[in-house]
C-alpha cells in the first residue's frame, strides 16, 4: 500500500524532463513494438506470410480455374481423389514465375505510373507531420490520373479489337500474370528494403538486424527514389488503377464469353465508383494508416501489388466462370445500396479531413464540430497538436467508416450468388483486417494521445459497430 503510495507520489512529482522521457518512450514503443513476442512477431509470423500470401493467391486462382471454384472439390481432389497430388500443389504454388510478355506489361504499367505522375499537373499538399517532424509533400494529381488512364485504356481497347486482340489477354494468362507480379513485387521489396537501410529519404525509418521483420515490416515510412513517392506508386498508381482496370478486363471476358451479364456489370460499376472516389479523395487517403504508419515493406507494398490484384478482384474474375442473371429489381436495388455505401463511407473520411483542415470550425451535420484537441509530442520532444472530431460519424464510433467499407465488399460480391465461399474472401479477409485495423489504431492513438484519446473513448465508446464492438 505505502509502496503503491510512494509510486504515486514520485509520478506526481515528475520532472518537466522526466515527463518529457515518457512521452518519448510511449513514441518509441509506437515504432519499435515493445513488449511483443519477438522471436514470435519479428521472424517466425513474418516468415510464414511471406510464403503464406503468394501460395494463398495463386491457389484461389487454381480452385477458379481448376476446381469450378469449389474448395470442397480442391480438398477431394487432394486428400481423396489423388488427381491433385502434393508435388502438383507445390509445383504449382510456390514456384517463383517470370512470364516474359506478363512482366513487359507490368513493367511497362510501373513506368507509365511513374511518368504521368511525374508529369500531370496538379497543386502541391503537405501529408501529416511525421513524430521526426518531417512533412512529405505531394503533387494532387490522382484524379486526373485516374480518368487519363481510363481514357487510354479504352483507346488501347479500341485499337487492339480492331487488330482482333483484346486486353482479356490478362484473364487468359491470369495464373502466370499474377505469379510474375508476385515475383517482381518480391524483388521490387527487397530493393526498396536494401535502399531504406543503406540510403533513406528521411529520418522516419526503422532498421534492425534482422532483415525478415525489416522486409515484412518495411524499414522506411516515406521512401522516395528519384523524388518519386514509392508507396503513392506501388499503393494508388499501381495497385488501385489495377483493381478497377483487372475489374473491367474480367467484366470484359464475361461479355465476350455470355454476352450482357448484369451481375458483371453490377460489380463492374461498384468498383469502378469506389475507386473514383478513391482516387477523387487521393490526397485524403495520404492522410490514412497506410501511410502515416505502415513502412514500405511486404506488408504494404506487395499487398498493394499482389493481393489487391488476385484477392480484391476476386468476385469479378469469379463471375468470369460463374456468371449470373439477376434481374432489372436486384440490379438496382444491389447498385442502390452499394452507391449508399460508398457515399457514406466518402462522407465519414471527409468529415475527419474537413474537421482538421477548417481547424475544427466548420459544421458537422448542421451543428458546429465538437472537438478534443489532443496534444501529443515529437520524437524530437516539440510539442504538437490533433484535431479529434467526436462528432457526426465520429462519435457513433471509432471506425464507423468501416461499416459502409464491409458493407460495400458485401454488396459487389452477393452478385456471385451464395452457392460458393471462394468469391467472399475479400468480405472475409477485409472484415478480419478492418477490424485488427481498429484494434491496432486504437492503441496506437493511446499511445500517441493519452489522455485526450480516453476523452474520446469515453464520448465514444465503441471501436467500430456501435453498441457491440
Ligand atoms: P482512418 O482514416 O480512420 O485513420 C485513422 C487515423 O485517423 C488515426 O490513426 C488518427 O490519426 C486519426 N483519427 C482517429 N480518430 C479520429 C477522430 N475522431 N478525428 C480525427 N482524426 C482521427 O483509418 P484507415 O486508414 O483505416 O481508413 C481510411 C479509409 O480507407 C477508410 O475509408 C477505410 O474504409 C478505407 N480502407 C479500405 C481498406 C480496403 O482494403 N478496402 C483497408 C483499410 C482502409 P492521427 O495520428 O492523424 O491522429
Amino acid at each position: 500500500m505505502s509502496d503503491s503510495k510512494h509510486r504515486h507520489k514520485s509520478v506526481l512529482k515528475k520532472t518537466d524532463e522526466e515527463l518529457l522521457t515518457d512521452d518519448l518512450t510511449h513514441q518509441l514503443a509506437l515504432h519499435t513494438r515493445q513488449g511483443h513476442n519477438k522471436f514470435l512477431s519479428e521472424s517466425i509470423i513474418p516468415l510464414m506470410l511471406c510464403f503464406a500470401c503468394p501460395f494463398f493467391v495463386r491457389s484461389i486462382v487454381f480452385i477458379c480455374d481448376h476446381c469450378h471454384g469449389s474448395i470442397h472439390e480442391f480438398l477431394q481432389r487432394l486428400l481423396f481423389d489423388h488427381t491433385l497430388t502434393l508435388k502438383d500443389v507445390l509445383e504449382n504454388f510456390f514456384f517463383f514465375k517470370w512470364h516474359w510478355p506478363s512482366a513487359i506489361i507490368i513493367i511497362g504499367f510501373l513506368i507509365y505510373a511513374i511518368i504521368m505522375t511525374m508529369l500531370l499537373p496538379g497543386d502541391e499538399y503537405q501529408g501529416p507531420i511525421t513524430d521526426t517532424g518531417h512533412i512529405p509533400i505531394y503533387r494532387n494529381n490522382g484524379f486526373c490520373y485516374y480518368i487519363v488512364s481510363l481514357i487510354i485504356f479504352t483507346i488501347l481497347t479500341v485499337v487492339l479489337k480492331l487488330n482482333n486482340l483484346s486486353p482479356t489477354y490478362i484473364y487468359d494468362q491470369w495464373d502466370a500474370f499474377l505469379s510474375t507480379v508476385s515475383t517482381f513485387a518480391f524483388l521490387l521489396c527487397f530493393c526498396v528494403m536494401i535502399k531504406g537501410k543503406y540510403m533513406p529519404s528521411t529520418n522516419d525509418h526503422r532498421s534492425s538486424s534482422n532483415w525478415l521483420t525489416d522486409f515484412y515490416r518495411g524499414v522506411e515510412l516515406y521512401p522516395r527514389i528519384f523524388n518519386i513517392d514509392v508507396k503513392l506508386i506501388t499503393n494508388c498508381r499501381y495497385g488501385m488503377l489495377s483493381w478497377a482496370l483487372l475489374s473491367v478486363i474480367f467484366c470484359m471476358k464475361t461479355f465476350e464469353l455470355y454476352g450482357y451479364t448484369d451481375s458483371a456489370l453490377i460489380t463492374c460499376i461498384l468498383t469502378l465508383v469506389y475507386l473514383t472516389k478513391f482516387f477523387w479523395w487521393e490526397s485524403g487517403y495520404m492522410k490514412t494508416i497506410d501511410i502515416i504508419v505502415d513502412r514500405a515493406g511486404f506488408y504494404l507494398c506487395w499487398g498493394c501489388l499482389v493481393w489487391v490484384s488476385g484477392i480484391y478482384t476476386l468476385p469479378s474474375y469469379f463471375l468470369v466462370t460463374h456468371p449470373k442473371q439477376l434481374g432489372f429489381q436486384l440490379t438496382i436495388l444491389i447498385l442502390t445500396l452499394g452507391l449508399l455505401s460508398i457515399y457514406i463511407n466518402y462522407d465519414c473520411d471527409r468529415q475527419k479531413i474537413q474537421v482538421r483542415s477548417t481547424h475544427g470550425k466548420c459544421l458537422i451535420w448542421g451543428k458546429p464540430a465538437k472537438i478534443i484537441r489532443a496534444k501529443y509530442r515529437l520524437l524530437n520532444g516539440k510539442e504538437s497538436e490533433s484535431i479529434l472530431l467526436a462528432s457526426g460519424y465520429w462519435v457513433l464510433s471509432r471506425h464507423f467508416h468501416y461499416i459502409p467499407e464491409l458493407a460495400l465488399a458485401f454488396l459487389w460480391t452477393c452478385p456471385c450468388g451464395f452457392q460458393y465461399i471462394l468469391p467472399y474472401f475479400y468480405v472475409i479477409i477485409l472484415f478480419i483486417l478492418l477490424m485488427h485495423r481498429a484494434h491496432r489504431d486504437d492503441q496506437r492513438c493511446r499511445l500517441k494521445y493519452g489522455d485526450s484519446w480516453i476523452k474520446y473513448c469515453d464520448l465514444t465508446p465503441w471501436k467500430v459497430w456501435p453498441k457491440l464492438y
